[in-house]
């Protein structure tokens, strides 16, 4: 931490700006090393730090560090209860992040803008319908809160994920009091995937597309929506238009940091140094979660084109190949954490979790959207992203 070469020495405002780039980068190795050295130096019981540390163990998925940061600090202000909040949100305890919320209450700190969207995004997340849409009244008619996109966006996100589609769709059409924009449309295509909603998702990109707001990702959820109910030929029509749009997908990349260095990792990646034992691993693990009951699901996601799909059946999704080395280059038994910058997709979701039973392990996975943790077969995200 410190810089010999200059005599100098971080002050508190470099240990937030360090603390903000390793919440940024999830990097929970160097942000533990900055919560040392904030603590050595005097700087621990600042309450900026104190947020800025619950902030970053939260983005690093430890959210046991976060927690306990949170409970060592005797004076909260809004700021913590709001951090402490989105963490738990954002890594699937929802139940944990309203009981939190009813405790800021009691302890009489007023809710802001940022602690609704943390409460919000914890029922749409873990599917507390009856929740989220009470808090919602809370917060408008209670503490007399404007709702800004970000509030919408979770509502839409809660009935939208809940399966009421259409009370979401009219939702945004009726209710909102801010025009729409292209991630309130987007919020909803990813819940038409999910349950297969055709005619809307349709309809939805429309609404996209006349914001001139359409990407890339977005045509990838349409045809997911259409190889989900088997649509091959609707398939086909999407990725012509892509073709002839010259609408690039991203690559799927998926990173993790073992004793402070990134190895990183894309489909059917040949590039690693010690990739012959990583392929051997990765059919070591196939073979053994199959006999634990995994089947491949090989239909079920085509999220980027060019790379992940070619293959078929002999393509692996980057998050797998990070998973075989995991195993491979770290001791039984430790956790293992990734970080994609895709969604993870269905199969490799169903991957992770029987793996994690079958070899005993903790797999934390960051993906564009939130945090899955895996555990005996199981993730925090009740399968629900
Ligand atoms: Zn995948
Ligand atoms: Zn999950």
């Amino acid at each position: 931490m410190q810089s010999p070469e200059y005599g100098l020495e971080p002050d508190e405002i470099t240990c937030l700006l360090l603390l903000q780039a390793c919440a940024h980068l999830g990097s929970l190795n160097f942000g533990e090393r900055v919560h040392k050295y904030v603590e050595e130096h005097g700087y621990g019981n600042l309450l900026k730090i104190r947020n800025s540390l619950i902030v970053m163990y939260s983005r690093s998925g430890s959210m046991e560090k976060a927690y306990r940061v949170f409970c060592d600090t005797s004076e909260k202000n809004v700021i913590t209860w709001s951090s402490i909040i989105s963490g738990l949100a954002m890594n699937g305890y929802g139940r944990e992040a309203i009981n939190a919320f009813k405790e800021m209450q009691r302890e009489g700190v007023a809710p802001d803008e940022q602690t609704f969207t943390g409460i919000l995004s914890a029922c749409s997340r873990s599917g507390l319908v009856d929740e989220g849409i009470s808090l919602f009244d809370v917060m408008r008619f209670e503490y007399e809160l404007t709702p800004n996109v970000c509030h919408y966006g979770c509502m839409v996100d809660l009935l939208g994920r809940a399966g009421l589609l259409d009370r979401a769709y009219n939702f945004i059409v009726n209710e909102m009091i801010v025009l729409p924009d292209a991630t309130i449309w987007r919020t909803l295509l990813g819940a038409c995937r999910i349950h297969k909603y055709v005619g809307l998702g349709e309809r939805v990109i429309e609404h996209l597309i006349e914001l001139k707001a359409q990407q890339a990702g977005d045509y990838v959820l349409l045809l997911n929506i259409y190889a989900s109910v088997g649509h091959w030929n609707k398939v086909a029509d999407v990725r012509k238009l892509m073709k002839e749009r010259e609408i690039q997908t991203n690559p799927g990349c998926t990173t993790m940091e073992l004793n402070g260095k990134i190895h990183e990792f894309v489909a059917d990646d040949g590039s690693h140094p010690r990739k012959k034992e990583i392929y051997a691993m990765l059919e070591e693990i196939g073979t053994q979660i199959k006999i634990a009951g995994y089947v491949a699901n090989m239909a079920s996601e085509l999220h980027d084109l060019d790379v992940e799909e070619k293959n078929g059946a002999l393509s692996y999704h980057s998050e797998k190949i990070a998973l075989a080395f995991g195993i491979l280059a770290t001791a039984p038994g430790r956790t293992l954490r990734i970080a994609k910058n895709l969604r993870i997709c269905v199969d490799c979701h169903d991957f992770t979790k029987v793996l994690s039973s079958v070899y005993n392990r903790v797999v934390i996975v960051r993906d564009r959207n939130r945090f899955h943790h895996f555990r005996y077969g199981r993730c925090t995200c009740n399968d629900y992203w």
